[in-house]
């Protein structure tokens, strides 16, 4: 134990009451308070005063004035909403009430209270924001008064003129204080005017322990510079396991720690705990990380949350995807089978087209299904606590609905909860509890308003689980105050956050901002902070570690300027030996880094059962596994409904009007004759109207979507019809002729779109497009589009070409062997794709034989089993939906796509 813990360990002994600046320091305190008393063999203890500022005002003031009670935190925000929503400005439509304004006004008049400021009369000069604000602060501070309560914003200066009636309190010690406000100040003040002692811990404000200004002690501090946060976090975790030893404390601390929460968690746990990466490991971390978040943001409440804005929607219907969170979540089903039946009624669902839905649709649905049985019985209870759902109630009452509600769909059944887990059920309960405790503020409430106002209070209130105390503990830059530690490593720590951005409160006006050095005021109020919190993080360890990613969301970024004075390291390669599981394996097992990469090949029984026609030749040209895990795995992605018709969906109404038109056309005499008979354009609108029979599309654009579906494709066709005009004459010989071809020994069916027939018995083969179609796309040995490369074995053709059907751009793009097949397809001899087709520009013929090849390697590769992750392009995956199958997205691939795109 250092000098100064031990220094506050004595004054607590002594009957000291100590004031933290956050709940974190407490909690420490008491912690090592503990421990000090176990060492001196105390087998029981008078618990020690330590507690957090607010707790501390809120104790004083409920010990001495027991007849007027505090406003809640969740009372005092819903009242002032209630202010601004009541606003005549607002009720008018002068003043727009925007997402946000009553929480950030409520921190703007939080924020004047506790720094003593007030706006001034002279409106003139007031935006329109800091009017509002010193009208509404008016009206709330008188409704305060009228309900009887004492303002929590006013509890610094209440608490501190009570302090001569409360009891049993001697010495005061502030701990942990970087900066205190006036408010703070004031209080302090009225500790010392009563008589009491009051000190700080371990140091005033911004001085160092002898009490003069903190300085930056270089030789205890080093610099280095990682190429990404991802390495840095790796090198922080094992350096974090190798300076671990028992008696010393060590911390990594991260400025913007919900930033990196996620990827700290898992590289920390990765390195510190191997085993946690396996499925059913169930064992404690080996750190603390300290990051409160949103009450709504915890998995247990989200799910909750999930499960009551079911309903909430227009007509009671929510979106699929709502619907599809609750089925899915483990707290929702805990048993395999019912998780399984949930997943499977939620494909079911999608693949019926269902875009939005209500609970009683889910119960005819799931009544029709003979496999779901839990499901059905849940659904009926669902749909009958939503029959009670109508009307206006109070909260309270709504609260014991919502209860009821998640207790008749099972949620949590037969559910375990960790301690996590536990701690969020607590906090949720709690919250209902203030909930309830809104009657006479919000009055009654429709289901749908009293599920948005618990929502906005699920996201206001900040939890954070209590973990059991460890040697390693991940901390954010304002957590780690008052704490002392042997070893600190400060990551992440680039230009753009240490200082961060300056964020001003729009209600206040900048000028009194500024002039009162409000917190994220101005840049150099900002800068101003990070170097005193940096300074005493110096002072709180023995070194200091600092580091920075070169490459920050793919810009180059530097080291924060508070640094700039140290010389940049680079990290040492193989420093820290890794600790995880897979490194373990590799190394035990001698692994090479690379994957090595075993072919399954294919069985003959295998052979017999495998479908998929063209595509499995594609695939295996996009990514080798995607067409191992598509056509041997049979693994399909599970897609939901889309507003209007889906890509798919409009090219497949096309091929049908296509295929409809030319069964009875036939070839351009037809065509021009009704061309030319003005029969062209009727003729296409029964064919669209044909061609739409049976399409359905999702509610709720059914009818009008339909409309305008069937115009576009009628506009389409007419464009088309314009370019076949432009041809020559032609018979149409085959529309969505069936082939087989052989290749490699993979046997392969397809359709055809259309052949034709031209001058000299020539024929063309034309594959319809209704997205992007090029004739690069026939390129290289991994061609995109080898469909028609295929075809064009099944006999000998002299055209192969897309009919290109997109509005504005619509025509052939193709290549021939001769002149005038169609138009604008040239002849391969003139043509720069023969360029573009090999080293060895290529006949006809030896093109058709160089595509033989192409498609015959791909099979064979198909065949061999042949399956890596090896997607043609980045873009590839973009479009496949097995991602959470081949795990690319752990090499950042698609991460990288989205950007671009
Ligand atoms: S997501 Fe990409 S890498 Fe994965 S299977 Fe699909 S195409 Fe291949």
């Amino acid at each position: 134990m250092n000098n100064k813990l031990e220094e506050i360990m004595r004054r607590i002994e002594g009957g000291a009451t100590v004031v933290t600046v956050n709940a974190r320091l407490s909690r420490s305190l008491c912690f090592a308070f503990d421990d000090m008393m176990k060492t001196a063999g105390r087998g029981a203890w008078p618990s020690p005063d330590i507690l957090p500022l607010d707790a501390w005002k809120e104790r004083i003031w409920n010990e001495s004035s027991p007849d007027t009670p505090l406003l809640s935190s969740v009372r005092a925000k819903a009242l002032w909403e209630r202010t601004v929503e009541r606003d005549p400005l607002i009720k008018s439509g002068e003043l727009l009430l925007e997402k946000g304004t009553a929480s950030l006004s409520f921190e703007a008049y939080m924020l004047l209270k506790e720094y003593r400021l007030t706006i001034p009369d002279y409106d003139l000069y007031l935006t329109e924001e800091a009017k509002a604000l010193k009208r509404w602060a008016a009206i709330y501070e008188e409704e305060v008064k009228r309900l009887g309560f004492a303002n929590r914003a006013m509890l610094s200066t209440l608490a501190g003129a009570r302090l001569k009636g409360v009891k049993a309190l001697s010495e005061v010690v502030f701990a942990g204080f970087d900066e205190l406000s006036p408010a703070t100040r004031l209080l302090i003040d009225a500790v010392v005017k009563s008589g009491l002692k009051a000190s700080y811990w371990p140091r005033e404000p911004g001085t160092d322990v002898c009490g003069k200004p903190l300085s930056f002690d270089h030789a205890r501090v080093s610099l280095t510079r990682f190429d990404s946060e991802n390495d840095e976090i790796t090198y922080a975790a094992k350096w974090a396991r190798s300076v671990i030893k028992p008696g010393v404390s060590v911390a990594v601390i991260v400025p913007e720690l919900g930033t990196y929460a996620d990827i700290i968690s898992r590289e920390f746990r990765a390195e510190l705990a191997p085993a946690s990466v396996l499925p059913d490991y169930d064992g404690p971390d080996a750190f603390n990380i300290s990051l409160g978040r949103a009450l709504s943001e915890e998995p247990l409440v989200r799910s909750a949350l999930d499960a009551l804005s079911i309903g909430t929607g227009k007509d009671g219907r929510n979106e699929l995807d709502d619907l599809s969170l609750v089925l899915l979540s483990p707290y929702f089903s805990s048993l395999a089978h019912e998780r399984l039946e949930c997943a499977r009624f939620d494909a079911r669902l999608k693949d019926a087209g269902f875009l939005t839905i209500s609970i009683a649709e889910a119960v005819r649905y799931v009544g029709s299904d003979a496999g779901a049985a839990f499901l059905v019985k849940k659904f009926n209870a669902w749909a009958l606590a939503l029959k009670d759902a109508r009307g206006k109630k109070l909260a309270s009452q709504w609260a014991l609905h919502s209860s009821a509600l998640l207790k008749n769909i099972g949620w949590l059944g037969n559910v375990k909860l960790t301690s996590v887990e536990y701690q969020a059920l607590k906090a949720w309960n709690r919250l209902f509890e203030e909930f309830s405790s809104l009657d006479d503020l919000l009055g009654p409430l429709t289901f749908g308003e009293a599920f948005k106002k618990l929502t906005s209070l699920a996201t206001d209130a900040i939890h954070q689980a209590e973990t059991p105390r460890r040697q390693i503990q991940v901390l954010g830059l304002l957590e780690s105050t008052g704490l002392y530690f042997d070893r600190i490593r400060l990551i992440c720590c680039h230009e753009d956050v240490l200082p961060g951005e300056p964020r001003p409160n729009p209600f206040i006006p900048l000028d009194i901002q500024k002039a009162a050095k409000l917190p994220n005021s101005s840049h150099a109020r900002e800068l101003e902070f990070a170097r005193k919190v940096v300074k005493r993080l110096v002072a709180s360890c023995k070194t200091l570690d600092v580091s920075f990613p070169a490459m920050v969301d793919r810009k180059q970024t530097g080291a924060s300027a508070i640094f700039s004075s140290l010389e940049v390291k680079k990290p040492i390669d193989g420093q820290y030996a890794s600790n995880t599981l897979k490194s373990a394996v590799s190394k035990a097992n001698g692994f090479e880094t690379m994957p090595v990469e075993d072919d399954v090949p294919v069985s003959s029984a295998e052979l017999a059962a495998i479908r998929g026609g063209t595509l499995i030749i594609k695939d295996q040209s996009l990514c080798p596994f995607k067409a191992f895990a598509t056509h041997r795995l049979v693994a399909k992605e599970v897609t939901g409904a889309e507003l209007g018709l889906s890509a798919a969906d409009r090219g497949r109404v096309v091929h049908r009007a296509l295929k409809l038109f030319w069964e009875k056309a036939k070839g351009s005499a037809e065509l021009r004759r009704m061309f030319a008979k003005g029969e062209l354009d009727g003729f296409i609108k029964e064919i669209a109207t044909e061609a739409f029979k049976g399409v359905r599309i999702a509610w709720p654009l059914s009818v009008r979507f339909a409309e305008l579906e069937k115009e576009r494709l009628i506009s389409v066709l007419k464009e088309w019809t314009h370019e076949e005009l432009g041809r020559g004459e032609f018979t149409v010989k085959a529309v969505e002729k069936t082939v087989s071809v052989n290749i490699g020994g993979l046997a392969i069916e397809g359709r055809i779109d259309r052949i034709d027939e031209v001058e000299d018995k020539r024929e063309v083969i034309l594959d319809y497009k209704t997205g992007e179609a090029k004739r690069e796309d026939w390129l290289g040995q991994r061609p995109r589009e080898p469909q028609l490369i295929i075809y064009s074995r099944t006999g000998r053709y002299d055209c192969v070409s897309f009919a290109r059907l997109i509005p504005g751009d619509c025509k052939f793009v193709g290549i021939s062997n001769s002149a005038d097949i169609l138009p604008g397809v040239k002849p391969l001899e003139a043509d720069k794709f023969r360029e573009k087709s090999g080293p060895e520009p290529p006949s006809w013929d030896g093109l058709m034989a160089n595509w033989k090849v192409t498609v015959e390697t791909l099979a064979n590769d198909f065949l061999a089993g042949r399956a890596g992750v090896n997607p043609l392009e980045p873009k590839t995956c973009l479009y496949c939906g097995l991602a959470p199958l081949c795990r690319i997205n752990d090499i950042g691939l698609i991460a990288d796509i989205d950007d671009e795109e």
